[in-house]
């Protein structure tokens, strides 16, 4: 099967009836963007809620450039990956100072925008405004590798870069957007890691994998570096209805967000808490939860405390009433936190994972 052939049986199968996503219904380059931004680590199904919100209240990249960070971290708190809202809240100034508030079309200067790498790039460049470009995110990577029975390491050259070159040669078609879409689509759906659905692929017969019966083993799985364990003590604080929170720092990890007083795990709780303004009981119920982070995991023990931050340790801390917490940009773990003790008015956490 030639890649004219694989592009129109793609194109015809996911324009006779895709999913109904709110994000295919529209062209604007500005909703596209967005919507390619949430859906980075983030299912499909969590990200619509979001994407609604976030379009009522900044429609435009001026709306969202004129917006205060805050603003922004609190409408994507439970989104998780802070990061890509911060780095949209900047390309949206970009687009203001050196495009007039347009999204650009070319290229060069889209792809010029903080946060926008080559995938951000093909998908609204090719969506939006139909041009060539293309798209390898890990869907695509297990579609391409599968049809050809790739065995390398799709996340390194020279795996890497003929997969690109594949993506950019499928994409140079008709109707690039809707093939970039329908090759997303197919691995969201269909070639899906586990159990691929094969008799319902509309390019099964060119594909290496199914013929060989074993499509499973593609993309091979890498062994990644094991990730170190951080482990902390989170001090639950507060009258009846009110939580201690602080927030973090500006840069680095989780940067801006509000999480719970924390503390270094170790055996002297009792004196780390009182020095930070706290008396926790050291023979109190603790309540684990844990948090995977790409480069580390914290382990916490979430245990109730009396007393309040002191300034010195806690400089940022704020009393948030419990009806003011679905407000509050909260981190995913004090999110856990405050769940796992019930904590009323904590907001929904929302699931999260690499499936579009
Ligand atoms: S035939 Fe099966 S393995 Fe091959 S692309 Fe289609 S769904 Fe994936």
């Amino acid at each position: 099967m030639d890649d004219l052939e694989r592009r129109e049986r793609l194109c015809a199968w996911f324009a006779a009836g895709h999913r109904d996503l709110p994000w295919r219904r529209t062209r604007d380059p500005w909703a596209v963007w967005v919507s390619e931004i949430m859906l980075q680590q983030t299912r499909a199904a969590s990200v619509v809620p979001y994407y609604h919100r976030f379009l009522a209240r900044f429609p435009t990249p001026a709306a969202l450039a004129a917006a205060p960070i805050d603003d922004l971290l609190a409408l994507w708190a439970g989104l998780g990956y802070y990061a890509r809202a911060r780095n949209l809240h900047r390309a949206a100034g970009e687009v203001v100072a050196r495009h007039g508030g347009r999204v650009p079309d070319d290229p060069e200067a889209f792809g010029a925008l903080t946060g926008v790498g080559p995938y951000t790039a093909g998908a609204v460049l090719s969506i939006a405004f139909g041009r060539p470009a293309p798209v390898l995110d890990g869907n695509v990577e297990r579609v391409l590798t599968r049809w050809a029975r790739e065995g390398g390491d799709p996340k390194r050259p020279p795996l890497r870069d003929a997969l690109w070159a594949r993506a950019r040669s499928l994409a140079d078609g008709p109707t690039p957007g809707t093939l970039n879409q329908a090759l997303m689509e197919l691995g969201a759906t269909i070639c899906t890691p586990r159990t691929p659905s094969c008799l319902l692929c509309p390019v099964v017969e060119g594909c290496a994998a199914r013929a060989a019966g074993d499509p499973e083993a593609y993309p091979r799985k890498v062994a990644r570096a094991e990730r170190p364990v951080e482990r902390y003590v989170a001090l639950l604080a507060g009258p009846p209805d009110g939580v201690w929170l602080v927030r973090r720092p500006d840069t680095g990890l989780l940067a801006g967000l509000w999480e719970l007083p924390m503390v270094e795990a170790g055996p002297a709780l009792e004196a780390t808490a009182a020095a930070a303004g706290f008396t926790v009981d050291p023979a109190g119920e603790r309540r684990g939860v844990t948090h995977a982070f790409t480069h580390r995991i914290w382990q916490v023990d979430v245990v109730r405390a009396t007393g309040e931050p002191s300034s010195e340790h806690f400089p940022t801390a704020r009393l948030v009433p419990h009806d003011g917490l679905a407000d509050a940009a909260l981190t995913g773990p004090a999110l856990k936190a405050l769940h796992a003790w019930a904590v009323a008015g904590a907001p929904q956490r929302r699931g999260a994972g690499r499936a579009r």
